[in-house]
């Protein structure tokens, strides 16, 4: 694969923005580099671009090097940067799967980029075939999410693995839900594939959803390319060192998210008991597709007992559907009650 011919040629030609950070990141006594207000405030200091110490830690618990990965406010930021660096404006193309996570289309239309929608069957699975024959001239990046969002299940690996081996631009796989599933993350893929990218993010297992921290893990060279890109200080001193501290509570993270997986087991089984559940799709994340007998009407009643829950019925294969995440042990009773004392 040659990197540089994915890559957008804008890209590939412009000059980076440099920091002051960028242009001394070493130790001193006085720094007048950075136009910053020289009163202690606990703020007034720029963080650091690259957050070497949080990279350090992050890439260690999950076995990469730090050269392999990229920290932004948010895995959204990631999917948006990989638009801005692959694919040209109205020229350039992407593809994803229908139904999945809405962020790779949103981000490709800022960006002016098309999308070729490729369905997965009725039960959610993937077809490498399909995929890969859906691939055009201009189609520079395909998106994958497993577990899905808003199915729940995993793709099958060896399908994914025979998109990424075949397809001659950059493949992304986004690990939101990594933490809940069985399946086995592929960023120990990296060496592998050189056109991998894999997103991870701490807003669902790691309960850090506000502070806004997504994980991109690619080649070295890729991750250049996300440097480039990226805002000069993209993510802000309380977020890096609030996850300083929380990595340290990895086991307790562990220990929710089986506790969550767990109540997912229990949800599914007391949702498919009720008369009004038509079916539960298979889900390897912390929420579950549910089809109901009339999606509409459940989703109104379930408002005004102030149960909030997503509406997914129009998307593919999703009629009637409504995606339910996993709560507390009495968020979920409440929910099992509301849904219960709903009246056809
Ligand atoms: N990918 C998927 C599949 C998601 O469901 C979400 C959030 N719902 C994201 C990415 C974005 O996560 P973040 O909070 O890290 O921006």
């Amino acid at each position: 694969m040659n990197l540089d011919k994915l890559v957008r040629s804008n890209i590939l030609a412009m000059k980076p923005y440099s920091s002051a950070r960028d242009e001394y990141a070493g130790d001193g006594e006085i720094f007048l580099d950075a136009n910053e207000n020289p009163f202690e405030t606990g703020l007034n200091r720029y963080p650091d671009p690259y957050q070497r110490k949080l990279k350090a830690k992050i890439a260690s618990l999950k076995n990469v090097q730090t050269n392999q990965l990229f920290l932004g406010n948010g895995s959204d930021e990631a999917i948006d940067l990989i638009l801005r660096i692959f694919c040209e404006p109205s020229t350039d193309e992407i593809i994803i799967l229908d139904p999945t996570y809405g962020m790779y289309q949103v981000s490709a239309a800022i960006q002016n980029v098309a999308v070729r929608k490729v369905p997965l069957t009725p039960n959610f699975e993937l077809s490498a075939d399909s995929v890969l024959s859906a691939v055009g001239s201009g189609t520079k990046v395909i998106f994958i999410c497993t577990p899905n969002n808003p199915s729940g299940n995993d793709l099958d690996h060896d399908e994914i693995k025979k998109i990424i081996s075949e397809f001659p631009g950059i493949v992304v796989i986004d690990e939101a839900y990594i933490d809940f599933t069985c399946a086995e993350s592929f960023t120990q893929s990296l060496e592998e594939f050189a056109n991998l990218i894999v997103l991870q993010t701490f807003s669902k297992a790691w309960g850090m959803a506000a502070l806004r921290l997504g994980m991109a893990f690619a080649s070295p060279e890729i991750i250049r390319y996300f440097n480039k890109v990226k805002a000069p200080y993209n993510l802000n001193v309380l977020a890096q060192k609030e996850a300083l501290i929380r990595l340290e509570e990895a086991p307790e993270v562990r220990q929710m998210a089986d506790e969550l997986k767990h109540a997912r087991i229990l949800l599914e089984q007391q949702l498919k008991s009720l008369p009004i559940v038509k079916g539960v799709f298979p889900s390897a994340a912390n929420f579950l597709l549910v089809r109901f007998e009339n999606s509409n009407a459940i989703f109104d009643y379930m408002i005004s007992r102030e149960i909030i829950v997503r509406d997914r019925s129009k998307a593919l294969h999703c009629q009637d559907c409504l995606r339910i995440t996993v709560g507390t042990e009495e968020e979920n009773k409440r929910l099992l009650q509301a849904l219960n004392s709903f009246k056809v």
